[in-house]
Order: C-alpha cells, then structure tokens, then sequence
C-alpha cells in the first residue's frame, strides 16, 4: 500500500511570517520588497511579528497569539491540519529563545508535512521567486494511517 499522499496546495498560498526579536526588521524589510507578490496571497503571522507588519503595510495579516504566549504552537496545529501552506521563520540563530521547544516542534511539524519553510532571506526569495508559489502543487505527505497498517500487518506476520 503507497504510504504517502498527495495533498493539493491551490494558487493562492497560505503564508505565515514569524520572526524573532533580532530578525524583525530584515523579515519586514523582506516583506516590503516582495509586497507586491505577497498580496496575492493570504498571510498569517504571530502576534507581534503580524503587528509589526501590519504597522508598516497595507497587508492584511490574521495574527496568532506571540511566539513566547503559544503563537507557535497554534502555527504547528495549523500546519498539522493542513491550513498553512508556506512557513517563513526568521528564527534567531545566536540567542536561545524562551520557547525553544516550541521552535523545535513547529520546525519539526514543518518538515513532516512537507511544506516549503524558509529559515533565512535567501530562501525566502527563492520561494516567493517560483512559478510554484503562485500554481497549484501537490505536496506528498507520509500517510500515517497507511505506514501504521503496514507495521500493524508485519507484526502479525511473524505472529505475534
Ligand atoms: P512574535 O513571535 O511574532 O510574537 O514575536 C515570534 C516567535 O518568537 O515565535
């Protein structure tokens, strides 16, 4: 049985921005260049890294609680539920954060299911430069029900 399946991402992408502390201004400096290509798509963020944005463009942007209160978090189960698309984090790689578990487990939910993330500027403009960003796409994503028959079925087959 194929233990993967393929989960379509439409032209118009869910995008969520976070940025540490020490990373805002370059995310929101990144964000005004790529206004234009950003607008076509619907944009989330934590709190404070959305009000900043929010403060210094026309974007509309739907907040999640700040990183450090849980914001992260909610990002992660919104990944898990299939209603992100694109994850852009500038996460701050010279200072531990308060929630670093939390890091941890939305970079770790990110590459699980398979959606493009963009920890630094570089391929941040990579992303946003694709023809993918803007067409559908169909993102394979391991099937955990399928991968959990198959040990389920191994297991019996050597009795026990
Ligand atoms: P913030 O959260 O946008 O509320 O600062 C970012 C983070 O640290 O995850």
């Amino acid at each position: 049985m194929d233990q993967t399946r393929r989960v379509k991402m439409e032209g118009v992408k869910n995008v969520v921005l976070i940025a540490h502390d020490s990373r805002k201004d370059d995310l929101l400096e990144w964000v005004k260049y790529n206004r234009e290509v950003l607008k076509e798509h619907r944009l989330f963020a934590t709190g404070t890294t959305g009000g900043i944005v929010q403060a210094a463009t026309d974007l509309k942007i739907t907040r999640f609680k700040s990183g450090p209160l849980g914001g992260d978090q909610q990002v992660g189960a919104k990944i898990a539920d299939g209603e992100l698309d694109v994850l852009i984090f500038f996460w701050d790689p010279l200072e531990p954060q308060p929630h670093d578990p939390d890091v941890k487990a939305l970079l770790r939910i990110a590459v699980l299911y398979n959606i493009p993330t963009a920890c630094n500027r570089a391929t941040a403009d990579f992303i946003v430069a694709s023809e993918l960003f803007h067409g559908e796409y169909d993102r394979l994503v391991e099937d955990h029900a399928a991968v959990r028959e198959a040990f389920l079925r191994a297991r019996a087959a050597r009795g026990y």
